[in-house]
């Protein structure tokens, strides 16, 4: 994939309300960020996920993104989802375009989108898939580079989840390390807002995205940020911009700081994802235990035998022994199990 070079500095800050609400916003907003952001951003047409939400202001918009333009000296760029987006957008000169994370799950929109922009030559940036999938994401920058595109660049904007978080989107930090393996000249921008989902979180995002060497940010601004029409809990006024920018740690970006952060990073994932691992067989375990008691009950048996119990100690610190593993710990973390299990039991038995 070739790739041509248009972000020249680092952090390179694209920022701007959500959704264009009105003229005077959008130029209020872009005069509050000029000289700490390079790119303006706002959303014209949005994919709420329910509908009867504010769905954006369309095309009209894109008379006000080109007042920006003149009246300031950031460059303008809008999400698209359709060929027509492409069209309105090119007609009115906005300077760049983002493909959205509902967009980029669909490989027809994304050819669609490729097709309309054959023979141009302006940045293009594609988030995530809202699920973590690599593929599909590689996939939209290989669409793209099809018709002949080559500024392009990458926005992480986390994953949808199903597991409780303090994210709104899981970033799943190695998502967007793999993708700088993949394709190494492909400039990666996070977007914290859509990370975070709430103001608070934004900075540190920010922050752990500079650590990891990413190339610049995505950060939701508006003026009134409570009185937003979208996104309104993650979106920062343009002094909260400004400090957060200013208190950036941009550390050392030799090879080998990088490699140390990506491996450290690596190495966490690994050890979350046994973690989980471990969560699920507890509770799987605890669905047998369960199983256990029911059938004890029925049975008469009482729930705690002497013999099972030294059984289970032995053959697990045997197992451990095998392994190389510390076999005080083994039986301490089996002793809990055990405890744990005939908890289980008896509380079963009493119902
Ligand atoms: C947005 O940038 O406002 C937006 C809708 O983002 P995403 O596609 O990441 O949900
Ligand atoms: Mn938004």
């Amino acid at each position: 994939m070739e790739i041509k070079k248009f972000i020249l500095k680092k952090p390179y800050l694209i920022a701007g309300p959500c959704s264009a609400e009105s003229k005077e916003q959008l130029l209020a907003i872009a005069k509050s960020v000029e000289g700490t952001a390079d790119v303006f951003r706002a959303g014209i047409w949005k994919p709420r996920t329910k509908p009867n939400s504010f769905e954006g202001i369309g095309k009209k918009a894109l008379e006000w993104m080109k007042v920006v333009k003149q009246e300031s000296s950031l460059k303008v760029a809008t999400e698209v989802a359709t060929a027509k987006h492409v069209e309105l957008c090119l007609k009115s000169g906005i300077d760049m375009l983002w493909i959205g994370a509902r967009t980029t799950v669909n490989p027809f929109y994304v050819q669609e989108i490729a097709e309309a922009l054959k023979g141009v030559d302006i940045p293009i940036f594609v988030k995530n898939p809202i699920h973590p999938e690599l593929g599909l994401w590689m996939g939209a920058f290989e669409r793209l580079d099809k018709v002949g595109i080559k500024q392009l660049a990458a926005i992480h904007r986390g994953f949808y989840s199903y597991e409780k978080s303090v994210f709104r989107n899981d970033p799943k930090w190695e998502l967007p390390i793999k993708l700088r393996k993949e394709v190494r000249d492909l400039p990666i921008i996070c977007d914290a807002s859509h990370i975070a989902g709430k103001a608070t979180l934004i900075e540190d995002i920010a922050q752990t995205a500079m650590d990891i060497n990413l190339d610049g940010l995505m950060i939701e601004t508006h003026n009134n940020p409570h009185l937003a029409l979208s996104d309104a809990e993650q979106q920062i006024t343009p002094e909260s911009l400004k400090n957060i920018m200013q208190n950036l740690v941009l550390r050392d970006t030799k090879l080998r700081d990088k490699q140390f952060k990506e491996q450290l990073l690596n190495f966490r994932n690994q050890i979350d994802t046994f973690d989980k691992n471990i969560i699920n067989l507890l509770n799987n375990r605890k669905g047998v235990v369960e199983q256990i008691a029911n059938f004890k009950h029925e049975n008469r048996l009482t729930i705690f035998q002497i013999e099972r119990w030294f059984e289970i100690l032995n053959t697990r610190k045997e197992n451990a022994k095998f392994l190389a593993l510390d076999e005080q710990m083994v039986e301490e973390i089996f002793t809990l199990i055990h405890k744990y299990s005939i908890l289980t039991q008896t509380n079963i038995m009493r119902k």
